[in-house]
């Protein structure tokens, strides 16, 4: 089934709004078994018209956004009509309804907003509980003219995104057959490159039947998307199992953080950070996550030399002798949360996000990441990201977390 996407407005094509709906779009779509054949994005006016006859004569399934708005070049609903040769009708249910928002929020109803209950003779008109815009569904071979079902709807990503899941998609299955498994995963992996990652198994993913897979570096992370029957997933499952196991983070889309919560609540094991250069983002990754408060006991931003001795105890002898970014600092960092909070694990963090601060010994993106256990011997390991600062705190927390995971699944 070909599905097509047309976003409406001016303001995505000025640069003054994102248009996230294309993105959206083609994860939801996804996730029941369809891509988006062609995403088109058009100014308010007679380009909406111009752009949905040249669609509904390719597509099965044509989706457009925005315009449906009481305002003047709000359009959509008119400029699709005419393209399909349909009259509009008020629909009285869809006006008692734009009434009643009003009412309820004690405020008149403009008479502009009366258009907003205009419909297509023949279509269904779909609720917006979050806003005056009703959508509308156009169902294929109405008035004899075009094969292809048509969905308007509204542009406000919090009015569009419950319509779809209440209204789009039961249609869309509908339309389908209602056979739409998404035969699809993604594994995650961390502490491995994307050329060692890609030559490591490229070759032989590329000899599976049916398979179709893709690979999306991110920063500290690869992504391996397998697309395809459930026997060619498995197999390739397997070939990157078998290489890299160690560094998978999860096989069902969970990021590292929810991966790190969902290993300590099953060791039923708390968790504590002391954190210099990521100034507080490994504890913010993991308070992210729902069910973070069940594992997650205290976070330390100790950013200043002193505020490590102080609150952590790091001897200040240790950190003149070797620098706050050494191996020794981010073990007595790590040691001195776990005392302080008297959590199950700690992890530490140190480094040298940059511009400034680097020496030939430790340059810029040095970081240490230290791990302590009540129950084991506290460990250190480095790494080296020289990347702007923001990416290097990602790059550092995700070390951070990693050297979590990698005790936890040890244990
Ligand atoms: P309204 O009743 O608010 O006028 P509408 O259906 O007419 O709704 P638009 O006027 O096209 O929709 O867009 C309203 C707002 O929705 C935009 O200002 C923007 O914030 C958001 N929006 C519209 N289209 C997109 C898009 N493609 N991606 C992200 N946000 C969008």
């Amino acid at each position: 089934m070909r599905v097509e996407i047309l976003n409406t407005g001016t303001e995505l094509l000025l640069g003054n709004t994102v248009n996230t709906h294309a993105a959206w779009f083609g994860r939801e779509l996804f996730k029941l078994g369809l891509r988006v054949a062609r995403q088109t994005t058009v100014p308010d006016g007679e380009a909406i018209r111009e752009a949905i006859e040249s669609c509904v004569a390719r597509a099965d399934v044509l989706i457009v956004t925005g315009g449906l708005g009481p305002t003047s070049d709000d359009l959509t609903r008119e400029l699709a009509a005419a393209a399909l040769g349909l009259d509009l009708i008020t629909d009285e249910a869809a006006l008692r309804s734009i009434e009643a928002f009003f009412a309820a929020r004690g405020r008149p109803m403009a008479e502009a907003n009366r258009k907003q209950a205009l419909a297509p003779v023949g279509c269904d008109v779909l609720p917006n509980p979050n806003g005056t815009a009703p959508g509308i569904y156009i169902p294929p071979r109405i008035n004899g003219r075009s094969d292809c079902a048509l969905f308007l709807l509204p542009g406000p990503p919090r009015e569009l995104q419950p319509m779809v899941h209440a209204e789009v998609v039961p249609r869309l299955r509908a339309l389908t057959g209602g056979a739409l498994p998404a035969a699809s995963i993604e594994l995650k992996f961390t502490g491995i490159g994307e050329s060692d990652f890609h030559q490591g198994i490229d070759a032989r993913l590329a000899e599976i039947e049916g398979l179709e897979y893709g690979y999306c570096a991110r920063i500290g992370e690869v992504d391996l998307r397998l697309i395809g029957g459930t026997d060619a997933i498995a197999r390739a499952k397997e070939i990157a199992l078998w290489s890299f196991a160690d560094f998978l983070i999860s096989d069902d889309g969970s990021s590292l953080e929810q991966t790190v919560i969902a290993l300590l609540a099953r060791h039923r094991l708390t968790l504590a950070t002391a954190e210099s250069c990521t100034g507080g983002l490994v504890a913010d990754r993991l308070t992210n996550v729902p069910g973070a408060s069940e594992v997650f006991t205290h976070g330390f931003v100790t950013y200043a030399n002193e505020a490590k001795t102080a609150v952590l105890g790091v001897p200040a002898a240790d950190i003149v002798a070797h620098g706050a970014v050494s191996e020794i600092v981010a073990r007595k960092m790590a040691e001195g949360a776990l005392r302080v909070s008297g959590a199950s694990l700690a992890v530490a963090v140190t480094g040298i996000a940059g511009p400034g601060g680097g020496t030939p010994e430790k340059p810029v993106g040095t970081a240490w990441i230290g791990l302590a256990a009540k129950d084991a011997t506290t460990t250190a390991s480095q790494i080296l990201q020289p990347r702007q600062r923001r990416d290097f705190k990602l790059a550092a927390s995700q070390a951070a977390l990693d050297a979590v995971r990698r005790a936890l699944i040890a244990r």
